[in-house]
């Protein structure tokens, strides 16, 4: 085919009209006309997502991000970010072509095969929160993993959408041969007769709720439960990292294996768009705000120097990828693009 640069005319040579008479007698032949009309009928393509596992490795650190499920705020405000004006809020999740009446997050556990052991970071909601969640349990079979194989458990938090799936309907452990890890902050804070929650900006019935349920699953892990501490290591090449503030224990980890390291920064980061501009805007659930936007700030702040590989509990699925700086104070989330070859 040729195109004349003079007219812009597209002009056929005789070699182009053959392939064309070519392949119209080749569609002549599909059976296009032929297939009766209930075969013909287009399947539903709606339903539930599937897979929900992903499979990537830091040196050599197998890991599989298992997605927990999502969750959905409505309305975002005041439970997210109370700092931002109604417009810049809506401003901003509109030029990320997000909706602008609700909050959606991610729920990425992690699993990392690591010095011997199969450690779980953080269960998922289980019951919980709702049929939107829990899927955990489900997904880490489909990856090909039971949970009796799981050797450890490390809680970044007492949070319910963290700690649920450890226990099962009945209140049996899921993980039968888990050994427990969670800050001795953390533990002592929630387990404490009386924890401050003068900062705290969620309703007093919903403090109760989740104090009471921290109690009760931190309570049916406690035999096997060892408390860390912020710069100790729980097994070689999985780092605790102190970042208080959304709880008063909560902790970030950092696996390294070679020239390779992941930042699982937990709950310091919750959205892709809102946080990473704004890191001093905070959620109603941080029992201390200020403190909790400090160990953001730190976190993006390390994470954009070192082009420290990151992972976001609630980011979208998978929750991998980098940070970086922008003018003005702010940072940018730089997803990882999927990896089908390892
Ligand atoms: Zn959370």
């Amino acid at each position: 085919m040729l195109k004349d640069e003079r007219f812009g005319k597209v002009t056929f040579t005789r070699r182009d009209a053959l392939k064309i008479a070519g392949a119209a007698g080749v569609m002549a032949a599909l059976p296009w006309s032929g297939i009766p009309k209930a075969e013909a009928a287009a399947p539903a393509l709606k339903g539930p997502q599937a897979g929900g596992y992903y499979r990537f490795t830091i040196g050599d650190v197998e890991a599989v991000v298992i997605s927990d499920g999502g969750l959905s705020f409505q309305p975002i405000q005041p439970t997210w970010a109370p700092e931002a004006s109604k417009e810049e809020l809506e401003g901003m999740l509109r030029s990320a072509f997000l909706p602008t009446d609700r909050l959606n997050l991610d729920v990425n556990t992690l699993l990392l095969n690591i010095g011997g052991e199969l450690i779980l970071v953080d269960s998922g909601a289980g019951g919980l929160f709702g049929p939107s969640l829990g899927k955990m349990r489900g997904r880490l079979s489909a990856a090909g993993v039971e949970p009796a194989q799981v050797t450890g458990v490390v809680l970044t938090h007492a949070h319910g959408d963290h700690f649920g799936g450890l226990l099962d309907g009945d209140g049996k452990p899921v993980f039968p041969n888990a050994t427990y890890f969670a800050s001795k902050t953390e533990v002592d804070f929630w387990t404490g007769s009386d924890p401050d929650f003068s900062k705290l900006r969620i309703p007093k019935d919903r403090q109760e709720q989740s104090l009471a349920a921290a109690k009760k699953y931190l309570a049916a892990i406690k035999g096997r439960l060892t408390p860390v501490m912020p710069g100790k290591k729980i097994v070689e090449g999985l780092e605790v990292v102190d970042a208080p503030g959304h709880t008063p224990g909560h902790i970030a980890l950092l696996v390294s294996s070679g020239k390779e390291a992941l930042l699982n920064a937990a709950d310091t980061i919750h959205h892709h768009v809102l946080m990473f501009a704004h890191p001093d805007w905070t959620s109603a659930f941080d029992v201390d705000p200020k403190l909790g936007a400090e160990s953001r700030r730190k976190i993006l702040d390390r994470a954009g120097a070192d082009g420290l590989r990151i992972l976001g509990y609630h980011l979208p699925f998978p929750g991998i990828g980098h940070v970086r700086t922008v003018k003005g104070g702010g940072f940018e989330w730089l997803p990882e693009p999927w990896k089908w070859t390892s």
